[in-house]
C-alpha cells in the first residue's frame, strides 16, 4: 500500500502495532522501589571493572535523585562541567515531563570496552512512568558516557542505544502539553497546536463509543523521519507511507503496557483537517482499548477503530469506502473478511482491506445497534476468540457475518 494509493480527501495510514512477546526488556530489570539507601558509595576495589559499575551506578543515582528532588543544582552537579549545557537541556525535558518514576541502572560496560579514565560508556537500563498516564514504568536501555573514577565520576552525556527506542525524555526540545485528558509530546512546533485541537477531538470520538474509557491518551510527535525512525527503533523507510503508529512503549505485550501514538509529521501534515482527525481519533481508539496487545482478528480491531473515527466524521460512504466499492464493481464481493495478510502494510489491498472491515463493523452497528457492536468488540479483545465473541454478543458466526456483510458489501456497490 501506498497512503497515495488510499484515495483522495480522507485517508488513513496507519497501523498498529501487535506486538509479541517482550523482547528482551525484562532482562535484567528489577524493582526499583527500595532502591535509594542501597547505592554504595564509589568504594576502591582492586577489580577495574567492578569500580567501574559502581562509580557508574554512583553517578547515575545522583542525576535520579536529582531529578526526584527537582533539583536543577544537583543534576548539573552530577554532570561533567563540560557537558552542562547538555545538562540543562535534559534536566528541563524531564521537569516538562510529569514522571512518577524515574530510575537509571548500570547493565554493563558499553560493547564490552572499558575505554579510558576520561571517557567511558555503558549500557543502562532506564525506567520512567508518566504520572496518570502510564500503569506501570517503561523501561529501555540508553547508552551513558562517563568521565572520571571515583568520587569524581561525571556524566558526560545520555543517548539512545543503538537499535533501542529513544525515550520521550531524550527528544530534545519537545513541548509537553495537556490536551483536555490527552498528553502531546511534541518535538516538531509546526504541528504543535493543530494535534493538541485533534487529541482532544480523539478523546470525544472514542469516548462517544467507548463511554467508559477515562481519555488518558499520550500523543508523540518527532521532529522528522529520522526521529520517528529512533522513537520506534525501526527500519530507515519503514513507516514512509504510515501517518501514524499506536505501539506499546517498550514493546511489551501485557495489558499494562503503557502506550503511545507516534505521529509521522511528513505525513500527518500532508494530511487533510478531516484525513488527519480521522487517522488520531483511529489510533485513539487502539490505544483506548489496548488494541496493541489484542489477538483478535485485524479486521475486528481496524474496522471497529473506523467504525469509531468516521461514525460523526463528514465524510459519506461512497467515499470512505471507495476502493472496496470500486473493487467490487470491478471483481465481485470478496469470498472472505480481510486477512491477516491484507492488511500487511506493502498489501497492494491495504486500502481497501481496512474499508471492507470498517463496513463489517458499520453494518453490525446499523443492523445491531452500536452497543452490540461495542460489546462484541470488547469480548473479542479480551479472550482474543472472535468465534465465541459473536456467539455469545451477537448469537452469530464467521460464516453468518461473512454473508450478511458480502450482502451489505453488495448493495453498497449496487449490484
Ligand atoms: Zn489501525
Amino acid at each position: 500500500m501506498t497512503t497515495t494509493s488510499r484515495r483522495t480527501g480522507v485517508w488513513v495510514a496507519a497501523v498498529v502495532l501487535a506486538l509479541v512477546g517482550a523482547i528482551g526488556v525484562l532482562v535484567g530489570s528489577r524493582d526499583t522501589g527500595s532502591r535509594g539507601a542501597a547505592v554504595p558509595e564509589p568504594t576502591a576495589t582492586n577489580d577495574p571493572q567492578t569500580q567501574r559499575a559502581a562509580d557508574a551506578e554512583s553517578a547515575l543515582f545522583a542525576v535520579e535523585q536529582a531529578v526526584a528532588d527537582a533539583d536543577r543544582q544537583a543534576f548539573t552537579n552530577a554532570f561533567d562541567p563540560g557537558a552542562e549545557s547538555r545538562a540543562a537541556g535534559f534536566y528541563s525535558m524531564l521537569r516538562r515531563l510529569p514522571l512518577s518514576t524515574y530510575t537509571l541502572r548500570f547493565v554493563s560496560p558499553a560493547g564490552g570496552s572499558t575505554g579510558t579514565a576520561d571517557r567511558w560508556a555503558a549500557d543502562v537500563e532506564a525506567r520512567w512512568a508518566i504520572d496518570g498516564y502510564d500503569e506501570r514504568p517503561v523501561s529501555t536501555e540508553v547508552r551513558v558516557t562517563f568521565t572520571g573514577e571515583g568520587d569524581d565520576t561525571r556524566v558526560v552525556d545520555i543517548a539512545r542505544s543503538t537499535g533501542e527506542r529513544i525515550p520521550e525524555w531524550l527528544l530534545g526540545q519537545a513541548s509537553v502539553r495537556k490536551a483536555g485528558s490527552a498528553l502531546v509530546i511534541s518535538a516538531n512546533p509546526r504541528l504543535t497546536e493543530r494535534i493538541d485541537a485533534q487529541a482532544r477531538r480523539a478523546v470525544d470520538d472514542v469516548q462517544d463509543v467507548v463511554t467508559d474509557w477515562p481519555g488518558r491518551l499520550v500523543v508523540v510527535v518527532p521532529r522528522d523521519a529520522a526521529q520517528l525512525e529512533g522513537v520506534l527503533a525501526s527500519e530507515p523507510g519503514h513507516y514512509d507511507e504510515i501517518a501514524a503508529v499506536t505501539t506499546t512503549a517498550d514493546d511489551a505485550s501485557d495489558a499494562d503496557a503503557p502506550v503511545r501514538i507516534v505521529l509521522n509529521p511528513a505525513v500527518y501534515q500532508d494530511l487533510g483537517t478531516t484525513g488527519s482527525q480521522v487517522v488520531l481519533s483511529h489510533e485513539a481508539t487502539h490505544a483506548a482499548t489496548g488494541a496493541a496487545a489484542t489477538d483478535a482478528p485485524l479486521w475486528l480491531v481496524e474496522g471497529f477503530a473506523d467504525y469509531v473515527a468516521l461514525v460523526d466524521a463528514p465524510v459519506s460512504v461512497e467515499v470512505a469506502a471507495s476502493q472496496i466499492i470500486g473493487q467490487v464493481r470491478k471483481s465481485g464481493v470478496p469470498k472472505q473478511l480481510p486477512s491477516k495478510d491484507d492488511f500487511a502494510t506493502r498489501s497492494g489491498r491495504l486500502g481497501a482491506s481496512y474499508e471492507a472491515a470498517w463496513l463489517v463493523c458499520r453494518m453490525v452497528a446499523d443492523q445491531r445497534g452500536e452497543a452490540a457492536l461495542l460489546r462484541l468488540y470488547e469480548s473479542a479483545l479480551e479472550s482474543g476468540d472472535v468465534d465465541a465473541a459473536l456467539a455469545d454478543t451477537l448469537d452469530s458466526d464467521v460464516p453468518m457475518l461473512t454473508r450478511q456483510w458480502r450482502d451489505y458489501l453488495g448493495e453498497l456497490a449496487g449490484d
